[in-house]
């Protein structure tokens, strides 16, 4: 906190993990001590910060700034979203990175941690000013990733075009054509079921976990915040599990839709027209649309944030066990403020954290990896089959650290011990590096 005051969301994210370690920590106290291993943990091995210089459409010059956090290679290349948003700065990519970590050990995949992205809006900007942004971006990250070293992916802002117009910029200035990037399109290296991954991998891992608790998503209603990559492919996954979800939202209201949420008008309007939400209402008769925050009100059986960081505090956990929700299982990186998640356990709310429920996109990035170095592409069917195993294998690596260490039911802590002990057995391996 003293080198790095101005980086909140960083230190929480610490907080958290060191929080729930404790029990491994004190175990090894004195050789973490003496190996400074929690200093080299919360250190970046490496920071990048550049200036991203773009002409718009005005033929005016604007200059954002770009990040990439390598954070840790401990168990394989780094591996992480780029995130375009005005509000990315430091502190939320070294939060996003060291999440990242832990995540990609979880999925039990040889893949390192990383995060990226720049202060960049793509809301409101032209085809042509998104392309002019992402060449300027890459210009500089080309330097510093490759297939074997670095491999950014999408995240709040970064889809399949923003990766299209990466990947070729890349491409011209290496001469390389190589799995560098994950997200792409489908004729150019990308891999079926990506884009659903995230959103399909959470439910897998929700139902695995109500199933060890003696429930399953069949017949329950769902609420879903968010209204992109995440949401969309959470809500459809929903569906085929049996489930309703009657919620989404976008980041200026949401939408409650007593019949279920139209999946397909939903990808229509958010992937196709690229509109807001007030879209879906207009189109739809049973949907009400509401401006502002509203989703965790809605009476549920389970809770899915799939937005953004900290959008499910203290009153939303309230109202949500006050209306007998069962189990909040995380879409989104950190939705939950500390203060809520601590609630929600306490009052016996099943929750698993983003870290282990969401790592389905990743570890479908990292079979994205494996399908271009073997230059094959594997069927939908195929890569899904293993998504689900990967997801369900997360959950139980989760629940026995959880068991083993005495903390049953508490996934927040088993998935934090599972996914650390694994780096930390990697970075004593291979010494004071
Ligand atoms: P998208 O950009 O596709 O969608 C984000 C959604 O959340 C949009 O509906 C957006 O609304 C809303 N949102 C963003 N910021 C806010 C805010 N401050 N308040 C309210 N709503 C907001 O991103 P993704 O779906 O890809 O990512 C969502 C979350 O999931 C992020 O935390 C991301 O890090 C995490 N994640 C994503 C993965 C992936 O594979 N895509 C993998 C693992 C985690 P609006 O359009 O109005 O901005």
């Amino acid at each position: 906190v003293k080198e790095n005051p101005d980086e909140p969301e960083f230190h929480q994210a610490v907080k958290e993990v060191l929080e729930s370690l404790r029990v491994v920590i004190e175990e090894n106290e004195e050789q973490y001590r003496k190996d400074a291993l929690l200093e080299r943990l919360v250190n970046p091995e490496r920071q990048i910060k550049f200036r991203v210089p773009w002409v718009d459409d005005n033929g005016q010059v604007q200059v954002n700034t770009g990040y990439r956090v390598q954070f840790n290679s401990a168990i394989g290349p780094y591996k992480g979203g780029l995130r375009f948003h005005p509000s990315v700065n430091v502190g939320i990519i070294k939060f996003l990175g060291f999440e990242q970590i832990f995540k990609n050990s979880l999925t039990g995949l040889p893949i390192g941690g990383g995060k990226g992205g720049s202060n960049f809006d793509p809301k409101g900007k032209s085809d042509r000013e998104v392309m002019a942004f992402c060449q300027s971006f890459m210009t500089e990250l080309c330097k510093y990733i490759g297939a074997d070293t670095d491999v950014p992916a999408g995240d709040i802002g970064v889809g399949g075009r923003e990766i299209g117009y990466l990947f070729g910029q890349y491409k011209r200035i290496q001469g390389l054509y190589e799995g560098v990037l994950t997200g792409k399109g489908l004729t150019f290296g990308g891999s079926l079921a990506r884009t659903e991954a995230t959103g399909y991998g959470l439910l897998y891992f929700a139902n695995a976990m109500l199933k060890a608790n003696g429930e399953t998503l069949e017949g329950k209603t769902v609420i879903m915040s968010g209204a992109g990559n995440v949401a969309i492919y959470a809500i459809e996954k929903a569906y085929q599990l049996g489930a309703k979800p009657v919620t989404c939202s976008d980041s200026t209201g949401w939408i409650y839709d007593p019949e279920g949420i139209d999946v397909e008008l939903l990808k229509e309007i958010k992937e196709v027209r690229r509109e807001r939400l007030t879209a879906y209402a207009e189109a739809r008769p049973s949907a009400e649309y509401h401006e502002g925050k509203g989703v965790w009100t809605v009476k549920a059986d389970v809770a899915f944030p799939c937005a953004t960081q900290n959008e499910l505090d203290i009153d939303d956990a309230k109202t949500l066990v006050e209306n007998g929700v069962i189990a909040v299982a995380e879409g989104a990186n950190m939705p939950t403020t500390l203060e809520a998640t601590e609630y929600l356990i306490e009052n016996g709310v099943l929750f698993s954290p983003g870290k282990a429920s969401n790592a389905g996109g990743v570890a479908t990035s990292a079979l994205e990896m494996s399908q271009n170095s073997q230059r094959l592409s594997w069927t939908f069917e195929e890569v899904d089959s293993r998504l689900q195993t990967i997801m369900e294998d997360i959950f139980a690596n989760v629940d026995a650290a959880a068991k083993e260490y005495g903390f049953e039911k508490n996934y927040v802590v088993g998935a934090n011990i599972a996914g650390f002990l694994k780096v930390v057995d990697a970075m004593n391996a291979q010494g004071i590096v």
